[in-house]
């Protein structure tokens, strides 16, 4: 494998982490793919939705429409940087910058893929689908952009999110669904007294999280993990030492596989709670398999030919555009390491910007 840098590439990324795209401006990085891709004889259009910025664009007329999507919207550069995260830094083999990882590291190795892909292969049909909107996901965005495109009776047949869902390694892991997502917020209700009465509600409110994070809802199946429930805040709100206040708030979320619906784990969840608990739910997103078994094998085989490596398949992660894009294609998403995603100083390495050049590659070479 190459282990060149491919100044394309490079300037790409550059060109868009220059970019301030915090979720959802665009900033300039949606418009410029538009003008790249226009230069290489796609036909691109941008779709205002809402603040969001939405882009597909289409090159020539095959049976086979193959799509990469991404988003260019990054989460904001907190925290204390030792590079300026929106200028492209390249430093021992590392290419750093906010955004470079989680997505438009990857994303510029998609894009030079196509490039180079559609220079020996005029007859096929090449689509790209961008949002600025993935971090934070509202209707406006990928969900926007595939309703206009059915709307519009568009075809995609396969479709690679280059999204940040490495589990190890870049692309030795192909994402092929997603766990559904349900928020859950209790508050446990109690009579305020002093702590010496030994009256005391939280204590329980303790044990029944302690049991619901503690019981396992599953064991997984054969197509995803089994489903996960955390506790993300608890809080009472009260800085004394002697009250035991009158309620007390926590936040969970579980991440669950398609043994579950939002429905039977609602029922689940109300069935463990005491009379004084009050709970309100928030829906995000149902489990999905977004690929079928003769793409996964296909990807399958390609990458592990392109890597000279075994490659995982599985649902790892949480949610991404992908979602949207299964209510139109098959999807996957093959990119960089999820743990590089959203940390100070995110970077990419050179090495796997080649490899996920050359995975991106070999698939278009070879769906
Ligand atoms: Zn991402």
């Amino acid at each position: 494998m190459c282990k060149c840098i491919n100044n394309m590439y490079v300037d790409i990324l550059r060109s868009l982490v220059k970019c301030k795209s915090i979720t959802p401006n665009s900033d300039g990085a949606i418009e410029y793919c538009h003008d790249l891709l226009t230069s290489w004889g796609f036909i691109s259009k941008i779709y205002n939705h809402g603040p969001v910025l939405n882009l597909y664009a289409k090159y020539g007329n095959g049976n086979k429409n193959i799509c990469i999507a991404g988003h260019i919207d990054v989460v904001p550069p907190i925290g204390n940087w030792s590079y300026n995260p929106w200028e492209l830094t390249n430093s021992n083999g590392k290419l750093y910058g906010r955004g470079t990882n989680d997505m438009k590291g990857p994303l510029s190795a998609a894009l030079v893929a196509i490039h180079d892909y559609i220079k020996n292969n005029q007859h096929t049909s090449i689509s790209v689908m961008l949002t600025s909107d993935e971090e934070v996901m509202t209707d406006n965005g990928m969900k926007s952009l595939v309703k206009e495109l059915i709307a519009h009776n568009e075809k995609i047949h396969y479709c690679i999110l280059s999204e940040s869902c490495s589990k190890g390694n870049a692309g030795e892991y192909i994402k092929i669904g997603c766990k559904g997502s349900l928020n859950i917020d209790l508050t446990s209700n109690g009579e305020q007294c002093h702590v010496a009465s030994g009256n005391n509600h939280i204590n329980n409110f303790i044990l029944l999280l302690n049991n619901l994070v503690n019981i396992p809802l599953d064991n997984g199946n054969e197509r995803f993990e089994k489903s996960i429930i955390n506790i993300t805040s608890i809080d009472t709100g009260n800085d004394t030492r002697n009250i035991v206040p009158p309620s007390i708030q926590a936040k969970l979320n579980i991440r669950f596989n398609d043994n579950w619906t939002h429905d039977s784990l609602e029922q689940y969840i109300i069935s463990k709670l005491s009379n004084n608990i009050t709970c309100r739910f928030q829906r995000f997103g149902n489990p999905f398999i977004g690929a079928s078994i003769e793409y996964q094998t296909k990807l399958k085989y390609i990458i592990e030919r392109t890597l000279n490596k075994k490659v995982e398949i599985g649902t790892y992660g949480g949610n991404s555009d992908a979602l949207s894009l299964h209510d139109i294609t098959e999807v996957v998403e093959i990119g960089s390491p999820l743990a590089q995603a959203h940390i100070v100083d995110e970077y990419i390495t050179i090495d796997d910007m080649n490899k996920l050049y050359n995975i991106y590659k070999a698939i278009l070479e070879n769906l």
